[in-house]
């Protein structure tokens, strides 16, 4: 399930709700309470990414070397 950011313009916070994409455009509830909050552009995965556009990002399994398959490791 998508992460969703958001901040509270009543009294700063920022917070993340865990939400499906049909609830994405919901208004969310600050945890203080307050209902004018704004939902913030983060970064969410795209599982899927149907439209393009979107930067492709490489799964990182670990080693984070990134230099390997041309010889420069060894
Ligand atoms: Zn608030």
């Amino acid at each position: 399930m998508p992460r969703y950011d958001f901040r509270c313009r009543s009294c700063g916070a920022t917070f993340e709700l865990r939400r499906t994409m049909a609830q994405a455009n919901d208004p969310a509830v600050c945890p203080q309470g307050h209902e004018d909050t704004v939902k913030l552009l983060s970064t969410v995965a795209v599982t899927g990414a149907a439209s393009g556009s979107a930067p492709r990002q490489a799964p990182s399994g670990g080693g984070g070397g990134g230099c390997c398959g041309g010889g420069c490791c060894g």
